[in-house]
């Protein structure tokens, strides 16, 4: 016999409050008889959880709406500034640190370039934590108003354990981050690059509830988080989305995870600027230049021809793999969509007798190259909003 779970009387206040947060946040400030009737639950309930959530910060009260007859109905208000964590983004090249607030706003950041010769962990991480510090004392922010720290990072990771397991493109594996969660004294949330962008895309996106998606980022080299029904699909071994290596070239160029002709090697950006610079013998290029370029020059644009095809390939394997709703494309290059959307499109949706492109939409990230960075963020913030960890 099926057994159901029996909710004690503390679990569901805990499932109350989170969800009266979570409306909050949404929707800014609202009526207590407001927030009786979404979330089904009785005015007396709603009056204890909103004290206790007073009593934390979270909320106040901004004054009366006008009477629809009786008393004049109390307005309770989100207080976006009532906890604050940061968010960090290692990448091969360099690191962004930003403190972010409930709204997921990005409060200041800063960032520092990685040498050529990848500096070790420890002083990366030295790094980190003098950034954090100095922006803790530089804003006046008590301790205690830091829920913590969310880090996005390029590679297999195990967000249980605090164990960055293999990131082929800094070199590390097996690095213990709760080795740096005692140094910082702050609670330490891990995860994949891509993961942590596909939650962000998922959570920021209210008006448009997707609930199974793919976020293709596009950086570097190429991750992918795969939301599965509202959950990270992790797998196995935490190892789900790994589609930047992904053979698309048989014996093609040696990667450094030490596979040949992975994706991520003919369609990151890396891969793209790459080319440029090789294609017009010139160093230190950037996308906005190369796009530029595109709109006239014949070379340039056989280069983004070249570019799309690998892509085009890579997106369709994808698709067929993991029969998503749409189809979320991240990235610094997302600000460029209109220099190759239409043909990515032509070319994801050319003839073929399993999907239309109706069934599957493709877009280009809202957040741009912020998504895994407000997606770390958003990790520390799960014990506030959510009721479940939403990963499978
Ligand atoms: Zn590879």
């Amino acid at each position: 016999m099926k057994k159901f779970k029996i909710l004690d009387q503390e679990t569901i206040k805990q499932i109350n409050k989170k969800n009266i947060i979570q409306l909050l946040y949404n929707k800014s400030q609202i009526t207590k008889q407001e927030i009786a009737k979404e979330l089904h639950i009785s005015i007396p309930t709603v009056i204890s959880n909103v004290n206790e959530l007073i009593e934390e910060g979270y909320l106040d009260e901004a004054g009366v709406a006008e009477s629809t007859g009786g008393r004049k109905p109390i307005i309770v208000r989100f207080l976006p500034d009532a906890r604050y964590s940061f968010g960090v983004c290692i990448t091969p090249s360099k690191i962004r640190i930003a403190l972010i607030n409930l709204n997921l706003e990005i409060i200041k950041e800063d960032e520092f370039k990685l040498s050529e010769d990848i500096e070790s962990i420890d002083t990366i991480m030295d790094k980190i934590k003098e950034c954090v510090d100095e922006l803790v004392n530089g804003f006046n922010i008590p301790k205690d108003k830091i829920i913590g720290v969310g880090f996005s990072l390029p590679g297999t990771v195990n967000e249980e354990e605090l164990l960055l397991v293999n990131a082929p493109n800094l070199k590390l594996n097996n690095i213990d981050f709760k080795k740096y969660e005692k140094l910082y004294n702050y609670k330490f949330f891990i995860e994949n690059e891509a993961n942590a962008a596909a939650y962000a895309e998922t959570f920021l996106n209210p008006d448009k509830v997707i609930k199974n998606l793919v976020f293709v980022s596009i950086t570097e080299g190429i991750g992918a988080g795969v939301m599965i029904n509202d959950n990270l699909y992790k797998g196995n071994n935490k190892r789900a989305g790994e589609f930047g290596h992904m053979t698309i070239v048989k014996d093609g160029k040696q990667c450094n995870c030490g596979k040949k002709g992975c994706f991520e090697l003919y369609a990151s950006e890396k891969a793209l600027i790459n080319k440029y610079n090789e294609g017009f013998n010139v160093k230190d290029k950037n996308l906005k230049e190369f796009f530029r370029l595109t709109k006239a020059d014949e070379k340039a644009k056989e280069i983004l021809y070249s570019y799309i095809d690998y892509l085009a390939e890579g997106i369709k394997n994808i698709i067929l793999i993991t029969d998503p709703e749409e189809i979320i494309i991240g990235g610094k290059i997302a600000y460029y969509e209109e220099y190759f959307k239409e043909l990515l499109m032509k070319k994801v949706f050319e003839k073929n007798s399993f999907y239309t492109k109706e069934e599957c939409q493709l877009s280009f990230s809202k957040l741009k190259e912020n998504a895994s960075i407000l997606g770390a963020s958003l990790m520390t913030m799960q014990e506030i909003f959510f009721t479940s960890k939403k990963i499978i």
